[in-house]
């Protein structure tokens, strides 16, 4: 297959000139700030932030390996998944290929865009068959979204079914990371040079603790760097999200210490929930959360909320029905979802 960036990019996109900022037509550095139409008296963040969050970037590159050139910064990912979206796909034309289950927001960003979706059932073991894959998309499909490990399932694609759908496969392929840092796998990044199809998704919301921040990656050729770069909001990235980023991001041995104890808690309430009467399955899971199959999982959904307990209810997920998902808590939290679990699955209704 050839790729063709160009012709991948809307039309629209392509021949759009980008919004310069007060930031932009200025980069030096002065002692007289009046561009910007800010409030010159001194409040912490009466000055816009920087728009293309260099300092940050340059932190996040060097974590992982990367070119700043290469990673562009969202307002969570879910950002980036909707500006992929608007970069590529025509509304009312253009399609993407979601395997399913899988993270609500991509079907989602694709419809407030007007984008159709065409689902594609994964495997039984929630794997991607890329044969199917493939025969779902038309000259039309712009994107195909994988996650990685994937959500609600928890397990990691496999290599080579993926490794087919990027050589194959002449649009983008958008590996969504979120949990990559809970598992033992090094994940696509190191794979940038080979794929110029490949975009990757990652975030601090998960195993850096930082949801509230709102920060997501997006890793890719530097072409399609730019691509979003272009139609960003200018000031995507606030000045606190910045800051706070950076200061935590100097201390990686926190977030690998608290991955290893999710991960040896993940695997304890993987054994104590086998060894569960009335969870019929557990699925395997390299994330920070477990999917399991129960006979009502609605009403043991309901009946755990009683006791104070909420997990995530996922409906007819493939062959398995509706299923509950759990995330990883701390010993305690565990400790308390296994109690509240054994009192309902041995007092049915
Ligand atoms: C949680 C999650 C994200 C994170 O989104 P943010 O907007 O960065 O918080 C992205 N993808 C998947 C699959 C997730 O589960």
């Amino acid at each position: 297959m050839t790729f063709d960036l160009d012709k991948l990019v809307r039309t629209n996109v392509r021949k759009m000139k980008p919004y310069s900022s007060a930031r932009d037509d200025f980069q030096g550095t002065a002692s007289v700030y009046l561009d910007a139409n800010e409030n010159p008296f001194s409040h912490l963040f009466s000055r816009y932030p920087d728009p293309h969050q260099a300092a940050l970037k340059a932190r996040i590159s060097a974590l992982k390996q990367i070119q700043p050139a290469n990673l562009f910064l969202g307002n969570g990912s879910d950002e980036a998944i909707d500006l992929l979206i608007r970069a590529f796909c025509e509304p009312g034309r253009d399609n993407v290929v979601i395997p399913q289950p899988t993270y609500g927001m991509y079907t989602v960003s694709a419809e407030t865009n007007a984008v159709e979706v065409r689902p594609v059932s994964l495997t039984s073991a929630f794997d991607v068959n890329a044969g199917a894959v493939l025969a779902t998309c038309d000259s039309h499909t712009k994107l195909i979204f994988l996650c990685s490990p994937n959500n609600p399932s928890g397990n990691l694609l496999s290599t080579d079914a993926i490794e087919r759908l990027l050589s194959a496969f002449p649009g983008i392929v958008v590996i969504d990371e979120a949990y990559i840092d809970f598992t033992g796998a090094a994940g696509w990044v190191s794979r940038l040079p080979r794929y110029p199809n490949l975009v990757i998704l990652q975030t601090l919301s998960k195993a850096w603790g930082l949801a509230g921040l709102r920060l997501g990656l997006c890793i890719a050729s530097s072409e399609i760097i730019n691509v979003l770069n272009k139609i960003k909001p200018p000031y995507n990235i606030n000045t606190a999200t910045q800051q706070l980023a950076l200061e935590a991001l100097n201390y990686p041995e926190n977030m690998i210490r608290e991955v290893a104890q999710l991960r040896e808690q993940r695997d304890q309430l993987f054994h104590h929930l086998q060894n569960l009467r009335g969870v019929n399955r557990v699925f395997p899971s390299d994330a920070n959360f477990l999917l399991i199959q129960v006979s009502d999982a609605k009403s043991v959904h309901q009946r755990l909320i009683q006791r104070g307990i909420v997990v995530r209810l996922r409906s007819s997920l493939l062959l398995y029905g509706d299923c509950l998902r759990l995330t990883v808590g701390t010993s305690e939290e565990n400790q308390k979802l296994l109690s509240a679990l054994e009192e309902i699955l041995n007092q049915p209704v």
